[in-house]
């Protein structure tokens, strides 16, 4: 881990409603306040509001899971920026596999979800990840340079990149050190070539499939991997603060 505060997301993707939601940050705050790392939850929209309530000057960031790319309009079943910042969201998960698998969204339309989102001054978590059999034919860098094109149009400083392997998310399946490492030192140096050197160091890049307390540790560990972004280890609290507390260790050199 490196100088670069370290931040744990939870997507908790179409789980827990307001009661749930109430419930489960309840108890996650009492495993707060914490140093060195930065917290975040999403929740899905219905449950934001209840959210925003309870984590108010908690120290622990609000998600959302999308954001559309228009201010308003005839989109139905969408929710802009303006939405979400009104109930207190500060993040927006963008171009999440399952948005581009199940629901065609493309890099396109992620690059648009983004700009607006920043746009209204939301921080976006940026998701990428080759399919299996896209790394088993070796074009893993071709399709992640691929994704991240035209990244450059965005603010870096509104900007986290989530490096999510499709064939490791929901699976059980996870990374290996050495793939997480060599896909964030590739992602970096791409970022670099976006943004300079300055603003692709201080941009954190978060790995995503599969990350669990039992793996938390080693991955985190890794010099370019800067946090993680969960999805089903996110929705038990223990769990989650399990991994958080693996991410303070490594931000401590432990
Ligand atoms: C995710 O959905 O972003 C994710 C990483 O899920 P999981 O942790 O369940 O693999």
């Amino acid at each position: 881990m490196s100088s670069r505060t370290p931040l744990i997301a939870g997507n908790w993707k179409m789980h827990k409603g307001v009661a749930d939601t109430s419930a489960f940050i309840e108890a996650l705050l009492q495993s707060g306040p914490w140093e060195a790392v930065d917290v975040v939850v999403c929740p899905p929209f219905t449950s934001l509001a209840q959210a925003a309530m309870l984590l108010t000057d908690a120290g622990a960031g609000l998600g959302a899971q999308n954001v559309h790319w228009e201010e308003t309009g005839a989109f139905t079943g969408e929710v802009s920026a303006a939405m979400l910042t009104e109930l207190g969201v500060q993040w927006a998960i963008v171009g999440h596999s399952e948005r581009r698998t199940l629901f065609g969204e493309t890099d396109q339309t992620t690059l648009k979800r983004a700009a607006c989102g920043q746009r209204a001054d939301l921080t976006v978590i940026c998701c990428v990840g080759e399919t299996l059999a896209e790394r088993e034919a070796g074009q893993t860098f071709t399709v992640l340079d691929r994704q991240i094109d035209g990244l450059e149009a965005l603010d870096p400083g509104k900007l986290v990149l989530a490096y999510e392997p499709v064939w490791a998310i929901g699976t059980g399946r996870t990374a290996t050190t050495e793939q997480a490492q060599e896909a964030h030192a590739f992602l970096r140096r791409r970022l670099e070539r976006a943004f300079g050197p300055a603003a692709a160091d201080a941009l954190r890049i978060l790995y995503g499939g599969s990350l669990k307390p039992s793996n938390a540790h080693e991955l985190l560990a890794q010099p370019d991997v800067d946090g993680g972004l969960i999805g089903g280890a996110s929705l038990d609290v223990d769990s989650f603060s399990a991994i958080i507390r693996a991410a303070a260790d490594c931000a401590a050199g432990d």
